[in-house]
C-alpha cells in the first residue's frame, strides 16, 4: 500500500468506528475514494452539519439542535408535556424505546453506568435527574437500566439520590435477561419488561 498521511489517517479513524477493524476500515477507504462525489462530498457535509449543529442536552442528555437550551423545569426537545421519565444508560437506549413505541414520556440519559471503567459518578446526569424531578411536574421515574450489575447498581444509586423527592420510582420488570442491555431486546420483552414494571417505593422504608 501506499504512504499516504491522509489515507492513514482515515484508515486509522475509521477503525475507531464500532465493529470495525483496521481491515474493514481499508474497505470503507477505497469505496470513499472510488465514489468522490456520490459518497465522500455529501457525507463531508453531513458530518459538518452534524458537528456544527446537533449536540447532546447538559440537563437530559439527549441528542438536539445546539441551538436548544432546556431548562429543569421545562424539557424543549419535546414539545408535549409529560409527567413520566424513563432513565436509560445511553442514546441507544432511547432509540430502542422510542422505536418500539411502547412509552411516551421524557427520557433521561445518563451516559452509562456508575462502575463502567473510567465512568465516575459524577459524570453520569444524575444530578440534573434529582432536579428535574424536583422542578418539573414529574410522577414517575421509571429506571430502564441494563440487568448488569453495573445497571443495577447505577439503578440502586438513582433510587437513593430520589429519596427525598415525592415521586413514584419504577424499575423495568425482572423478566429482562440477566446481562440483558435494552438496545439488545425485542420489542415483545421491551413490552413486557414495561408493562409489568415494579414499584420501588413500596419496598424502601
Ligand atoms: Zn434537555
Amino acid at each position: 500500500m501506499q504512504n499516504i498521511n491522509e489515507i492513514e489517517d482515515l484508515i486509522k479513524l475509521i477503525s475507531k468506528l464500532p465493529g470495525l477493524g483496521p481491515k474493514s476500515a481499508k474497505r470503507i477507504v477505497l469505496k470513499l475514494i472510488n465514489n468522490r462525489e456520490e459518497i465522500v462530498k455529501p457525507l463531508t457535509k453531513a458530518l459538518a452539519e452534524v458537528y456544527k449543529n446537533i449536540s447532546r442536552c447538559k440537563i437530559c442528555g439527549t441528542l438536539k439542535p445546539t441551538s436548544i437550551e432546556c431548562s429543569y423545569n421545562n424539557c424543549k426537545i419535546v414539545e408535549k408535556k409529560y409527567d413520566k421519565i424513563c432513565v436509560v444508560e445511553n442514546l441507544s437506549d432511547q432509540w430502542s424505546i422510542e422505536s418500539s413505541s411502547i412509552y411516551k414520556g421524557y427520557f433521561h440519559i445518563l451516559g452509562g453506568t456508575i462502575s463502567t471503567i473510567g465512568q465516575k459518578k459524577e459524570d453520569l446526569l444524575i444530578n440534573s435527574l434529582v432536579e428535574r424531578v424536583k422542578k418539573d411536574k414529574i410522577e414517575e421515574v421509571i429506571l430502564a437500566t441494563s440487568a448488569t450489575v453495573e445497571g443495577q447498581t447505577t439503578a440502586y444509586y438513582i433510587q437513593d439520590s430520589l429519596k427525598n423527592c415525592e415521586v413514584k420510582i419504577t424499575k423495568l420488570a425482572q423478566g429482562l435477561p440477566v446481562g440483558g442491555e435494552i438496545e439488545s431486546l425485542d420489542d415483545g420483552t421491551l413490552f413486557s419488561a414495561f408493562k409489568n414494571r415494579s414499584n420501588l417505593n413500596s419496598n424502601s422504608e
